[in-house]
């Protein structure tokens, strides 16, 4: 882990207040920065989630918040990027596809090194389930964009989402969140 102290920078902060605090013998749940109104996307936004049990774990202590396009060493703002070809994130990993901003600067390192970063906090916080901003091409878990720019998705996962669930970790979307709490109550 790194001590880079970036904008919008989205490592799980020390335990000093209730929201942040990671309370001993609690399964932690990563959570996409954006989704908790963390400004870290590419255009300088937040896509908060205001979902009731998103709410009720971050007051318990329950959540880790990181965005893994941060933690890679990308700023915000930035451009937008997406996997070529709409290949998803396990091509990435195998090394097979790039990801790409639209003038062709290829980002894939600063991607994978997020999606490490993302398992290195989650092994540190025994984290087993993960949930992610869908469509994104580090956090999508069921769709990412098809590598034209022209806002069309294709079935596929993120870099980072591959990886965690190479490792294990049960993601899931922003809109399956109901779901993620049954997987909660099975590792009780
Ligand atoms: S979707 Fe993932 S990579 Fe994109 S801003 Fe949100 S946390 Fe960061």
């Amino acid at each position: 882990m790194t001590s880079r102290v970036l904008p919008g920078r989205s490592r799980p902060a020390p335990p000093s207040g209730r929201a942040d605090a990671y309370p001993e013998g609690v399964q932690r749940i990563l959570v996409s920065a954006c989704l908790m109104g963390r400004k870290v996307r590419y255009d300088g936004a937040a896509k908060p989630s205001g979902d009731a049990l998103l709410a009720a774990w971050s007051q318990e202590g329950r959540l880790v918040p990181l965005c893994p396009e941060v933690e890679g060493g990308l700023p915000v703002p930035r451009p937008p990027a997406e996997i070529e070809s709409g290949a998803g994130g396990a091509a990435v990993l195998a090394g097979a596809a790039k990801v790409l901003t639209p003038d062709g600067t290829d980002v894939t390192a600063s991607f994978l090194a997020g999606a490490q970063a993302a398992l290195a906090v989650a092994r540190s916080f025994g984290v087993r389930i993960a949930i992610l901003k869908e469509g994104s091409p580090s956090c999508g878990g069921l769709t990412v964009y098809d590598g034209t720019f022209r806002g069309r998705r294709v079935p596929g996962v993120g870099v980072t989402t591959a990886l965690l669930e190479l490792h294990g970790v049960s993601v899931f979307t922003e809109d399956h969140i109901a779901e993620a709490a049954v997987r909660l109550r099975e590792l009780a």
